[in-house]
C-alpha cells in the first residue's frame, strides 16, 4: 500500500461538549429505537506512508437523526480496533445538525497505547450548513454513496506515528 508519497495526516478539530469515555467496544453503535436512516463508514486508518496500522483505536460518538445526543447511556457512542489491514467498519445512522452545527461524526483515535489521542470529526459532502459552520473542514468529509437506507460512507484517516 505504501506508495512512497507523504500522506497528509488528518486534521483534528475540536471534541465538542458530549464525549463520554467508557464507550462499549462494537462496530454496530444503533440502539433499540435509534432515530435515523442506517449508515455504514468504512475506511483504513493509515500512517504518513500509506501503509495500514493494525489495532488502531477508534472511538466514535455522535447525535442522532434528529441531532440528539445520548448523554444518560451509550446510544451511538462506540469503540473498535483496526483488523490487521487498517480497516475499520462502523454500523450507525445518518446523524442530523443541531444548532449551528453541520452534520458530523466524531471520533478520537490512536495507533497504540504509547502514541498520542487525535481527535477530529467526519462531514458530509453536499450539505448546506457545511458553508456556515465554523467548524467544518473540506480535508474531513466523507465519500457518500449508496442511497436512503443503505447509505455508504468512507473515509482513510492518516496518523502521524
Ligand atoms: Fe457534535
Amino acid at each position: 500500500m505504501s506508495d512512497h508519497i507523504s500522506k497528509e495526516v488528518t486534521p483534528e478539530v475540536g471534541e465538542g461538549p458530549y464525549y463520554k469515555t467508557g464507550s462499549p467496544q462494537r462496530n454496530n453503535v444503533i440502539g433499540k429505537g435509534t432515530n435515523g436512516e442506517k449508515l455504514t463508514v468504512t475506511g483504513h486508518v493509515l500512517d504518513t506512508l500509506g501503509n495500514p496500522v493494525n489495532g488502531a483505536w477508534l472511538d466514535f460518538w455522535q447525535a442522532d437523526g434528529n441531532g440528539e445526543y445520548d448523554n444518560i447511556g451509550y446510544n451511538l457512542r462506540g469503540h473498535q480496533f483496526t483488523d490487521i489491514t487498517g480497516t475499520y467498519r462502523l454500523e450507525t445512522v445518518i446523524p442530523a445538525m443541531y444548532g449551528t452545527r453541520t452534520p458530523h461524526i466524531h471520533v478520537k483515535l490512536r495507533a497504540t497505547s504509547l502514541t498520542l489521542i487525535i481527535t477530529s470529526q467526519l462531514f458530509f459532502p453536499d450539505q448546506a450548513r457545511n458553508k456556515t459552520d465554523p467548524i467544518f473542514n473540506p480535508k474531513l468529509v466523507m465519500a457518500v454513496t449508496g442511497s436512503p437506507g443503505n447509505t455508504q460512507a468512507s473515509f482513510d484517516f492518516v496518523l502521524n506515528i
